[in-house]
């Protein structure tokens, strides 16, 4: 079995760069497709508090038989539980729910701007990290203006930041700010939800002249251009087809062609809210 690339952190902390998401999925479904991931070849899950399937991916956890050095989980912190003291408390929460001694990564799910405790929550995620309960810690749906705000007031950069991103929303300029401080992107909605990005022409075409599928194309793309990239289906033979993109490579004029669908001079491309004005309960 190929197994997925790994990429390092700036804690020195590893990732499997191919994982699977869980938004969407009930919990004992939850159960049912991370089994079938790990059967894959999947060792990296991604799941959070709101999708309310924690316990499910720790029963399948549990029931694979695999060890803990053997998979990647990441869990999230809620909007709700922003603020020092109640993210040490849901962080605990989820841990009982998922069934584990230690979390690979703990992301603050959203930065609630208007909200405003995203650097306290920050400083209680270094403090789990410090008393060695989480091995790695982030943020999602981070804007320029939050990373730069945490690293000032804490000095402790995000190993990562977790974005909506996809061709048709490649968010270059955020990827190249991560980059230039050391923080991994990681690309949610890869496939853009599996809506009009898989009846691409352009990427029909290229998935054509490799013998893959548009899924397949997608996840290729991400792998190529260094995201973190974490497809979700529930739908086993697709988790198969879209595990096996670890064997589609893309070459340049591939990858250039890709780049070329981004939308989001015109503003359509976002699918999700916009992390810079968005603050929900
Ligand atoms: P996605 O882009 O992974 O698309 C999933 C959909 O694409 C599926 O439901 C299916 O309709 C289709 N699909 C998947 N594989 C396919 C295949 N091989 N062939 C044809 N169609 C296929 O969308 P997503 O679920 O929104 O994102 C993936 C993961 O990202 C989530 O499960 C979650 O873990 C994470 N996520 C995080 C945030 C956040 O705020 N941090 C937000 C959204 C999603």
């Amino acid at each position: 079995m190929t197994f997925s690339p790994v990429l390092t952190f700036n804690d020195g902390n590893t990732i499997p760069q191919l994982g699977y998401g869980v938004w969407q999925v009930e919990d004992d479904v939850a159960e049912k497709v991370v089994a079938q991931a790990f059967e894959a070849g999947f060792r990296h899950i991604d799941t959070a508090k709101i999708y309310g399937n924690e316990a499910g991916v720790g029963r399948a956890i549990e029931q694979s038989g695999l060890k803990p050095e053997e998979i990647f989980i990441t869990t999230k912190l809620w909007n709700a539980d922003q603020g020092y003291e109640s993210t040490l408390r849901a962080f605990e929460e989820s841990m009982e729910r998922l069934g584990l001694e230690t979390l690979d990564m703990y992301l603050i799910h959203w930065q609630q701007p208007k909200q405003d405790k995203y650097v306290d929550t920050w400083k209680a995620l270094i403090e789990l990290q410090k008393r060695g309960r989480v091995k790695t810690i982030g943020v999602s749906n981070f804007t320029k203006e939050g990373l730069q705000r945490l690293i000032d007031e804490t000095g402790v950069v995000p190993a990562i930041n977790q974005i909506e991103l996809h061709p048709f929303f490649n968010q270059a300029e955020l990827r190249e700010f991560n980059a230039s401080h050391g923080i991994l992107t990681q690309a949610w909605s890869p496939l853009g939800q599996g809506g009009e990005l898989l009846e691409s022409p352009v990427i029909a075409q290229i998935a054509a002249k490799h013998g893959a599928t548009p899924a397949q194309v997608g996840i290729a793309w991400h792998l190529a251009i260094g995201n973190v990239v974490i497809p979700k289906s529930v739908t086993e033979s697709r988790i198969r087809e879209n595990y096996a993109a670890l064997d589609v490579t893309l070459d340049a004029t591939d990858i250039q062609a890709i780049n070329g669908l981004d939308d989001s001079a015109e503003g359509a491309g976002r699918i999700g809210p916009d992390p810079a004005v968005s603050d929900f309960a």
